[in-house]
């Protein structure tokens, strides 16, 4: 696997690959590698001829107060696991490089209404942070298809949107979640809890799972069993941003018997906040 950090050096790889016709899947990533990543690696295998990585932990997409200078940084050992999941080119850049004008000038990229819920709500700017630097990394890439987890479901509905929008020429891809043997799923904002938070980190999986097999089994009062899911991570000690049912589709609330669902969450252990999803 080669490594690089400038945009030049990027551009001449990726035409490299490109004029020997080869097809390239992405996987854009924060870094902090876990198995649920390099799940992401090897399904871009299967998908194209040569796969390209980026680690930047973006910071047009936290807030003020949030954790981008904690956010954890382990590219040595990052590059090592890329390079043995089998990704060819890793790109590495510095926070200059993508931002040359500094973040606050920098033109975005915003997708309407779908970004200002949810986790959009509760992080204010947090999505255009994302679509911003997705559609740069796209831009530079230029791959066939990329590669994002269901974990963050929001963030892989709205950048299949971004996409469609933007006519860009990209399939996504989303793939599952991995989770830790307790059901937790694996995030690089795990390493952040403590023995306590950890032992009680599992309770969103568990939650979430519950609220799915009651909408299966025929519940359809949705208000009502968003507040139960809300009144057990309350009980468990997380401070809970949101419980919401909403349709796979555009994530609008449930308007009919026909809409595939997910049950989304949301929520805080102590100075961590935890996200998950279940589809029903
Ligand atoms: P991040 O480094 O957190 O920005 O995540 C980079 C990519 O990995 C995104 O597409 C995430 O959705 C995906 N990802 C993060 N955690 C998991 C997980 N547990 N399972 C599958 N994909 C994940």
């Amino acid at each position: 696997m080669r490594t690089v950090i400038s945009i030049p050096d990027l551009r001449a790889a990726v035409r490299a690959l490109k004029t020997h016709g080869k097809r390239i899947a992405f996987v854009p990533t924060m870094g902090n590698l876990h198995a649920g990543h390099l799940a992401l690696v090897e399904r871009a295998r299967q998908a194209a001829d040569a796969v390209v990585a980026s680690i930047f932990v973006n910071p047009l997409q936290f807030g003020a107060g949030e954790d981008f200078e904690r956010y954890p940084r382990t590219e040595a050992r990052d590059a090592a696991l890329l390079a043995e999941a089998g990704a060819d080119l890793l790109f590495l850049p510095a926070i200059d490089t993508l931002y040359p004008h500094g973040k606050d000038d920098c033109t975005r990229v915003e997708v309407p209404a779908l970004g200002d819920i949810l986790c959009g709500a509760a992080r204010p700017g947090h999505f255009v942070g994302v679509t911003t630097i997705v559609a740069k990394l796209f831009n530079l890439v230029q791959p066939d298809v990329a590669v994002f987890g269901e974990k963050d479901f929001q963030q892989l509905t709205l950048l299949r949107r971004m996409v469609l929008d933007l006519d860009m020429p990209i399939e996504i891809i989303g793939h599952p979640t991995r989770r830790e043997d307790d059901g937790l799923a694996m995030s690089s904002r795990n390493g952040y809890l403590d023995a306590d938070e950890r032992a009680r980190a599992p309770m969103i999986h568990a939650m979430l799972k519950s609220l799915a097999g009651q909408i299966h089994a025929g519940r359809d009062d949705f208000g009502a069993l968003e507040e139960e899911g809300r009144a057990v991570l309350d009980a468990a000690g997380f401070r809970t941003d949101y419980v919401a049912i909403r349709r796979v589709e555009d994530l609008a609330p449930p308007q009919s018997k026909q809409d595939e669902l997910v049950i989304l969450a949301a929520a805080w252990l102590g100075r961590t906040r935890l996200i998950d999803n279940q589809r029903v």
